[in-house]
């Protein structure tokens, strides 16, 4: 199996690059955002619970998106791999999905972390904020609040992969067509 983490701070461009790698490789794109974002606009428990802290620029408890990714393994059990975008984001959901795959007698291929400076992860949410409507990317409060987050809690995920020898650091700035040749690159090399 193909399995992959795509990682780097809000506005890193996690979602574009993962539509690039689902056309490519033909991998299921497990999503914690969007899958949130999901259960909001289908009103469940779960969708409530999360909203406040989402619009906040929070992160959801661990438990909660550990359980979904959970169901989603399940419920892909024959998939060629997986891309897994904003997730995991705590070491405690690292070592999670280690469990889960380990007990699917899988394991993640690679960490594939984007890297963009600050003012340019600004810019980016800020644009998509007046497209998009997303609460969380509407003002520059949330926006630094979600960077904290990602500073805090977050960055040091990328530790956990370092000490398994699976960490892969690409430059996030330049065109995305260029961006996705040098993912190419390191799934070829894999
Ligand atoms: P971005 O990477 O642009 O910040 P996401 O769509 O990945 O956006 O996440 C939006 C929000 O959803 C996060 O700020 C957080 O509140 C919640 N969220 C998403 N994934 C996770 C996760 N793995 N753990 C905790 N909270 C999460």
């Amino acid at each position: 199996m193909l399995n992959l983490v795509l990682f780097g701070p809000p506005g890193a461009g996690k979602g574009t690059q993962s539509h690039n790698l689902i056309e490519e490789y033909n991998l299921v794109h497990l999503s914690t955002g969007d899958i949130l974002r999901n259960e909001i606009t289908n009103g469940t428990k779960l969708g409530l619970e999360a909203k406040n802290l989402m619009d906040a620029g929070i992160l959801v408890p661990d438990e909660v998106v550990i359980g979904m990714i959970s169901n989603k393994l399940d419920s892909h059990k024959n998939a060629p791999g997986f891309i897994f975008d904003g997730f995991p984001r705590t070491v405690a959901q690292a070592e999670a999905l280690n469990g889960l795959l380990k007990s699917k007698g899988s394991e993640i291929s690679s960490m594939i972390a984007l890297e963009v400076d600050n003012q340019e992860l600004l810019n980016r949410l800020l644009l998509r904020g007046q497209k998009s409507g997303r609460p969380d990317d509407a003002n520059l409060e949330i926006i630094a609040r979600r960077i904290e987050e990602y500073n805090g809690k977050t960055a040091v995920v990328a530790d956990y992969y370092k000490k398994q020898d699976k960490f892969c650091r690409i430059d996030g700035m330049g065109n995305i067509d260029e961006i996705f040749l040098s993912i190419k690159k390191v799934i070829s090399d894999l």
